[in-house]
C-alpha cells in the first residue's frame, strides 16, 4: 500500500493555541523540514507575555471547574471523541508530521497514530475508576484522603515522537481533571496544534489545553510561571536539569524527568534464534534511525556469537531504505537537523580518534543530496572514557563490546550515568527470571527490544535517565496529588 504524497501540498500552520483560538504573536523562528531541508513555516516564538496568557488561560479554565468538577464519565466521553477524531483524521495528522518529522508517513498511520489514539482511550478508560482512602483514625476521627488534580500542568516535548507525545503528556492530565499548557519541540511544532484543535471540536473546553511555541527560553518561562503547579518534561538529561533547577527556583514544584538512554542490549550465550535476536537489535538501534530515547546502542555479546550475529545484523541494516519521510518505503528517516547531524560527526570523529573503529557505516549517506541522512554505523573498541560511550549519538550508531564470562557481560550492562532500558536475550528461563534485578534501568525488556503496543506498562528511566512515570496506572497518578481531610467526630 503506498501512502506517497507531496510535502509542498501540505498546509503546515505554526501557532500558539491560547483560550480556544490561533494566536501567532511573537518574534519568529525558522523551521526546516528535516527530509530536505527545505524551509517551513515559521513558528512564533513564546515570549513570557504569550506564556502568561497560555498558562492563565489554563488556570482560569481550572478555577471555573467546567472541566475539573465535569462529571468524570462527561470526561470521558470528551476524551472518546477525540480519539475518534484522531482516527478520522488519522491520513491528514500522518502527512503533517511527515512532512515536517522524521518521522515515516506509513509508521505514522500504522503505529504512531494508532497508538495515540489507543493511548487516549486507555487514559479516559481511567477518568472514573480513580478512588480514594478512607483511614480510621484513632480519637473518633476518621481521614480521608482525596485525590485531586494539580492545577495547571506544563507538558514539554522533545522531537522525536511529537504525535504520540503530544497524547502522553496531555491525556492522562486532562483525564484526571488537570488543565494542560503543551510545548512542542521547536523542530516539530506543527501537529499539537491539529491535536488540540481536535481536543476543541471533540467538546474539550477553552483553555483547558493550550499550547505554546518557542525553543528553550519559551519552555523555561512556562516552568517558571508561577501558576504552573506540575512539570512533565520528556528531552535531554542536559536540558531535564535545567528544568529541575527552574522548578526548583519558582516554587519547589514536582517534575517527571523522561530523560536520555545509552540503552545495553545483553546477548547470552545460550540464545539459539540467532535470526530473532539480529532483528531485534537492528530495530533497537536503527528504529527512527536511532532517534528514539530507549534505543539499543550498546550490543554487549559473546565473542563466540560476534561475527555471526554482526554479519545478520548488518544484513538487516543493509536492507533499511535512507527515504524522505513522505514516501512509503522510507525505513530509515533523516536525522531531525543538519546541527543534530554534525553532532554526531562531530562525535564520532572524537571517538575514532580515541581508538574506536568502524564496523561499518561511518558517516553521512553520500547517496542522498538533500536532507542529514546517516548510514547505520556499527562501532568496536569503544572507549569508556571517550564520548561515543558516555553520549547519546541520538543517530543510527551500535557500539559492540564482547566478553568472555558472562558475568563480565552482564556487568558491562550497567552504564555510569544512563539508566533507561535494557534487553536481555536468552533461552534460559532462570536467568530471564533472575538477570533483571541486577540491571540498572527503568525497562528490562526479555527477548525484545523496544516499546510494546500496549498502554498499561509505566515507562521511565532511573539515575540520569530520569524519575517518574509516564503511561499505566503510575503515570495517571502522576497527575494526582493527594488530600489529607481529617474528620473529627464523636
Ligand atoms: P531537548 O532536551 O533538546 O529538548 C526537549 C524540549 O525541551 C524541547 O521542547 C525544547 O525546546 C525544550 N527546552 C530546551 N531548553 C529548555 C529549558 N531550559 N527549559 C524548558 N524547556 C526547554 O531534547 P530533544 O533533542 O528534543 O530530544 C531528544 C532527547 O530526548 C534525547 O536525549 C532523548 O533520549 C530524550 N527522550 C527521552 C524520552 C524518554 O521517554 N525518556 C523520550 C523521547 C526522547
Amino acid at each position: 500500500m503506498t501512502y506517497d504524497f507531496d510535502p509542498n501540498s501540505i498546509e503546515l500552520v505554526a501557532a500558539h493555541l491560547i483560550d480556544g483560538a490561533r494566536v501567532f504573536d511573537g518574534e519568529k523562528l525558522p523551521v526546516f523540514r528535516p527530509s530536505d531541508g527545505v524551509e517551513t513555516a515559521p513558528i512564533p516564538i513564546a515570549d513570557e507575555e504569550i506564556v502568561d496568557r497560555a498558562v492563565t488561560s489554563a488556570h482560569r479554565a481550572f478555577m471555573t471547574a467546567e472541566w475539573r468538577n465535569a462529571s468524570p464519565l462527561d470526561r470521558a466521553a470528551v476524551l472518546h471523541r477525540w480519539a475518534a477524531l484522531i482516527d478520522e483524521n488519522r491520513e491528514n495528522i500522518a502527512r503533517v508530521e511527515a512532512a515536517s518529522t522524521t518521522r515515516p508517513v506509513a509508521d505514522l498511520i500504522n503505529r504512531d497514530l494508532v497508538r495515540a489514539s489507543g493511548a487516549l482511550r486507555f487514559f479516559a478508560e481511567w477518568a472514573d475508576k480513580i478512588e480514594g482512602k478512607i483511614i480510621a483514625g484513632n480519637n473518633g476521627a476518621t481521614s480521608m484522603v482525596r485525590p485531586e488534580p494539580y492545577g495547571v500542568i506544563a507538558g514539554i516535548a522533545p522531537f522525536n515522537f511529537p504525535a504520540i507525545n503530544a497524547i502522553w503528556k496531555s491525556a492522562p492530565a486532562l483525564a484526571v481533571g488537570n488543565s494542560v499548557v503543551l510545548k512542542p519541540s521547536e523542530l516539530t511544532p506543527y501537529s499539537v496544534l491539529v491535536f488540540a484543535e481536535l481536543a476543541l471540536e471533540a467538546g474539550l473546553p477553552k483553555g483547558v489545553l493550550n499550547v505554546i511555541q518557542g525553543a528553550g527560553p519559551s519552555g523555561s518561562h512556562l516552568v517558571r510561571h508561577p501558576l504552573v503547579k506540575k512539570i512533565t518534561f520528556t528531552g535531554s538529561s542536559a536540558t531535564g536539569a535545567r528544568v529541575m533547577a527552574d522548578a526548583a527556583a519558582t516554587g519547589t514544584k514536582p517534575v517527571t524527568l523522561e530523560l536520555g538512554g545509552k540503552s545495553p542490549q545483553l546477548v547470552l550465550k545460550d540464545v539459539t534464534d540467532m535470526d530473532a535476536v539480529a532483528t531485534n537489535v537492528a530495530n533497537g538501534f536503527l528504529a527512527n534511525s536511532g532517534q528514539v530515547c530507549t534505543a539499543g546502542t550498546r550490543l554487549i555479546v559473546p565473542s563466540s556469537k560476534s561475527e555471526e550475529l554482526l554479519e545478520r545484523v548488518m544484513e538487516i541494516a543493509a536492507g533499511r531504505k535512507a527515504a524522505p519521510t513522505w514516501k512509503s518505503d522510507c525505513t530509515l528517516p533523516p536525522i531531525i537537523s543538519e546541527k543534530q547531524a554534525k553532532r554526531i560527526d562531530n562525535m564520532l570523529a572524537q571517538t575514532l580518534a580515541d581508538g574506536a573503529e568502524i564496523i561499518c557505516g561511518g558517516g553521512r549517506d553520500a547517496s542522498m543530496n538533500s536532507g542529514a541522512y546517516y548510514q547505520p554505523t556499527i562501532l568496536r573498541n569503544v572507549p569508556e572514557t571517550s564520548t561515543g560511550f558516555r553520549d547519546e549519538f541520538f543517530g543510527p550508531v551500535l557500539s559492540v563490546y564482547e566478553y568472555e564470562d558472562e558475568a563480565d557481560g552482564i556487568a558491562m550492562t550497567n552504564h555510569p550515568s544512563y539508566a533507561l532500558a535494557a534487553s536481555v536475550y536468552t533461552d534460559d528461563f532462570n536467568k530471564a527470571m533472575r538477570l533483571p534485578s541486577q540491571i540498572e534501568a527503568g525497562t528490562v525488556w526479555v527477548n525484545a527490544h523496544g516499546r510494546q503496543p500496549d498502554y498499561a506498562t509505566p515507562q521511565g528511566g532511573f539515575n540520569g535517565s530520569g524519575f517518574g512515570k509516564e503511561m499505566g496506572r503510575s503515570g495517571l497518578e502522576s497527575f494526582l496529588r493527594f488530600k489529607n481531610v481529617w474528620l473529627q467526630h464523636g
